[in-house]
């Protein structure tokens, strides 16, 4: 998916210009958790077993990715999955990004972040790479759609603060965390990370879980102590 914006540094293609700075880049269906609610269809091992002969080999993202989307104006791709670190070549990607003058951005369920990892894909995508990770509550009730404590995701967190590298969280909004999110943005504004919010899609075997997930809009009042516009990178 590319998502558009204007902006003075457009590319061209076929004559004609265009402003697509970020390319989100779901580059396997592989995923090392089985999260419920998961949209690509991660959890499903036929799905994933299937999508396989549909992945674009690491030669064909080096032709029909890094070589031409400049032409559409992309500066930054988003590597996103299922979980794309586990791609064997998820390294090699991240180096081939880096050569045709792309920034990286890495979504991750943070279960393979070590620090050793954590060196290598900087070493890899480059200092302005960013990590990002997912988290409901800063509780039990995080699990309630992620197949993975919350201690996972803050270690990761601090994990990038100690080295210095880059971090973004996403926030999914639902019933499940409505009452917990004032101290998730809480906790995220003190340590000035990025963030912004994501409510769920009513999208791949995650879809069946979609109206006992979402929240009427009417709920919103019992959110939030500080409004999204006091965060940085607040969306
Ligand atoms: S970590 Fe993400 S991609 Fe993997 S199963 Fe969970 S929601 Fe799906």
């Amino acid at each position: 998916m590319v998502t558009p914006t204007t902006g003075p540094t457009a590319g061209t293609a076929t004559g004609r210009t265009f402003n697509f700075p970020t390319l989100y880049f779901e580059a396997t269906r592989a995923c090392n958790l089985r999260c419920n609610i998961c949209m690509s269809g991660s959890n499903d091992p036929q799905r994933v077993r299937q999508s396989r002969q549909e992945q674009l080999t690491a030669q064909e993202i080096e032709d029909l990715v890094f070589a031409r989307v400049s032409e559409v104006g992309v500066k930054i791709i988003i590597w996103s999955g299922g979980e794309f670190l586990t791609r064997p070549d998820a390294l090699d990607l991240l180096r081939g990004a880096r050569r045709h003058g792309y920034r990286s951005s890495v979504c991750t369920n943070g279960l393979q972040l070590n620090q050793e990892r954590l060196l290598a894909i900087r070493e890899a995508g480059g200092d302005d790479l960013v990590i990002s990770l997912g988290i409901n509550s800063l509780d039990d009730s995080n699990s309630a759609t992620r197949d993975a404590e919350v201690e996972v995701t803050l270690r990761a967190l601090d994990l990038c603060e100690s080295l210095g590298i880059k971090r973004h969280v996403v926030v999914n909004l639902g019933r499940h965390n409505l009452q917990t999110l004032g101290q998730t943005f809480d906790y995220l504004y003190q340590r000035r990370i990025p963030w912004n919010r994501s409510p769920f899609t009513a999208q791949g075997p995650g879809a069946q879980h979609f109206w006992n997930k979402t929240s009427p809009a009417k709920r919103w009042s019992v959110t939030p102590t500080r409004t999204c516009g006091d965060m940085p990178s607040g969306t």
